[in-house]
C-alpha cells in the first residue's frame, strides 16, 4: 500500500485566495445586481506591451521554420536573455553578477517554493510576519516546520519576524539564530520596504551568523525612492550569503506568460560545497526550461522601447496606488505602502478583525480586498488592497469606500 507525504496533511485550511473566492461567489450569487470590484488577488490587468507582443510574434514565426526552430532550451536559459539580465538588472546598477550565475525559470513562485530543496531538513527558516504564504507552505511540505499551533497560527520550528506599524514594517534580527532567511522587498503584502542601509545590515547579519538570505525581488520595478536597493547584490558581501529571485510577472505583466530567474552567486558556499552547483544540478534534473518564445519576450523587456513601455505600465499601476492611498487617507484610514510597491496596507478601523473588515467592505462597498490575517498572525487588524485593477475600477472602488 502506498503512503502519502504526511507533511501535506499538516497544511492548515485552504489557501487564502480560495477562501476569498468562495465568499465572493456566495455574495454575487445572493446579490446578482451588484457590481463587485476586485482589488484582492495580486494579478495584473493591463495587456502585454507592444514591444513584447512583437517579439513573441517573431519568435512564433521562427518556431514555424526548420532553420529557426528551437527545441529544448539550454539548462540555464538562453544566453541572449541571461546577458540582457546581467547587463540591465545587475551591471547597470554596479552589481557584479555573471550571466552564468542566472538561472532562467518559469517564475518566482516556483523558484521560491523549490529553492528549499537544496537545504538540509534541519535548517531553521525565518520569515517576516505577515508573509507571502509560499515560503512557509513549501517548507511545511518538506517537513521543515514542526507542529502547527491553531491558536497562534504559527509553526513550532519557524522563526517569525513581526512587521507591524510599531516597527515601521522593518523586520528585526530574531533572538534565535536562523539558517535560512526569507526577505521579500518591496514587500507583498504590506507594500512597504526597507532602505539600502537597512538591507546592508541584514546582509552583514547573515554573513556573521552563517545564514542564507532568499531574497524575493518580484516588486523591484515599483521602487520609486532613491535609498532603496534594486538588488540585494548592491549590498557589500551579498555574494556570499544571498540568492535573489526575480519575476517578469509584476513589471511586465507576465503572470500568464510565465518567466522569472534565480541568481545563485558562485561564492555562496556551505563549507566547500557551492550552492550554484547544487541549483544547477536541481534545475537540470527537474526543469526543462522556459519556452523560447517567452524568453524572447523577456529579452524584449530590456530593449529601450520595451523599457519605456513598461515604465508607463508601472506608472499606470502606481497612479492607482496613489488614488487608493490618498483616497483612504481622506476617508480617515491609516495607510501604508503604495510608494515602492503596488500594494496598500491599511489598518482596519474600529478594532475590526481583518475578516470582519473583508465582509464589511464586500457587503457595503462591494469591493474585494485581502484580509491581512491570511498572511500571518501579525497581519491581523490589517487589510491589503492592490493597485493592479483598472484605473476606472480603482476610482469607483475608492469613491464607494469614501461614502461608507
Ligand atoms: C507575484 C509574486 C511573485 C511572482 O510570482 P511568479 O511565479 O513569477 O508569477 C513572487 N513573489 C511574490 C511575493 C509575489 O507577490
Amino acid at each position: 500500500m502506498f503512503k502519502i507525504n504526511e507533511n501535506y496533511q499538516k497544511l492548515p485550511g485552504s489557501y487564502l485566495f480560495s477562501g476569498i473566492a468562495k465568499k465572493v461567489s456566495a455574495f454575487t450569487q445572493a446579490n446578482p445586481d451588484r457590481e463587485v470590484i476586485r482589488l484582492g488577488i495580486g494579478d495584473v490587468t493591463q495587456p502585454l506591451v507592444p514591444t513584447v507582443i512583437e517579439a513573441m510574434h517573431r519568435a512564433v514565426d521562427e518556431m514555424g521554420k526548420a532553420e529557426t526552430f528551437h527545441g529544448y532550451a539550454p539548462d540555464l536559459g538562453y544566453e541572449f536573455l541571461r546577458n540582457a539580465i546581467a547587463a540591465n538588472d545587475y551591471a547597470a546598477r554596479g552589481c557584479n553578477i555573471a550571466p552564468d550565475e542566472i538561472f532562467v525559470s518559469d517564475g518566482a513562485k516556483s523558484d521560491s517554493a523549490n529553492i528549499q530543496e537544496i537545504f538540509g531538513a534541519d535548517n531553521k527558516i525565518a520569515v517576516c510576519d505577515p508573509v507571502y504564504p509560499v515560503y512557509v507552505d513549501s517548507n511545511v511540505m518538506s517537513g521543515r516546520t514542526g507542529v502547527y499551533n491553531t491558536e497562534t497560527e504559527t509553526w513550532s520550528d519557524v522563526i517569525y519576524m513581526p512587521c507591524t506599524m510599531e516597527n515601521g514594517f522593518v523586520p528585526e534580527f530574531p533572538k534565535e539564530t536562523p539558517d535560512m532567511i526569507y526577505l521579500c522587498l518591496p514587500n507583498n503584502p504590506t507594500g512597504t520596504t526597507i532602505t539600502k542601509a537597512q538591507l546592508q545590515e541584514w546582509v552583514d547579519y547573515a554573513n556573521k551568523v552563517g545564514a542564507v538570505i532568499i531574497y524575493d525581488g518580484a516588486y523591484e520595478a515599483y521602487i520609486s525612492e532613491e535609498d532603496v536597493a534594486h538588488s540585494i547584490y548592491e549590498c557589500q558581501g551579498a555574494r556570499t550569503c544571498a540568492i535573489e529571485l526575480k519575476s517578469f510577472s509584476k513589471n511586465a505583466g507576465f503572470t500568464g506568460v510565465r518567466l522569472g530567474y534565480a541568481v545563485v552567486p558562485k561564492e555562496l558556499k556551505c563549507g566547500e560545497v557551492s550552492l550554484h552547483g547544487m541549483w544547477a544540478r536541481r534545475h537540470g534534473t527537474k526543469f526543462n526550461g522556459a519556452p523560447y518564445i517567452v524568453q524572447r519576450a523577456g529579452e524584449a523587456t530590456y530593449s529601450p522601447q520595451g523599457k519605456a513601455e513598461l515604465k508607463e505600465q508601472v506608472a499606470y499601476y502606481m497612479k492607482n496606488a496613489s488614488v487608493i492611498k490618498e483616497g483612504l487617507k481622506d476617508a480617515g484610514y491609516t495607510v501604508f505602502g503604495g510608494v515602492n510597491a503596488p500594494y496598500i496596507w491599511l489598518k482596519t478601523p474600529e478594532q475590526m478583525t481583518s475578516w470582519e473588515f473583508f465582509d464589511y467592505l464586500l457587503e457595503q462597498a462591494n469591493v474585494v480586498g485581502t484580509p491581512g490575517s491570511g498572511f500571518g498572525p501579525s497581519g491581523e487588524g490589517y487589510f491589503r488592497l492592490t493597485a493592479f485593477g483598472s484605473y476606472e475600477n480603482t476610482l469607483t472602488a475608492i469613491e464607494r469606500i469614501k461614502k461608507l
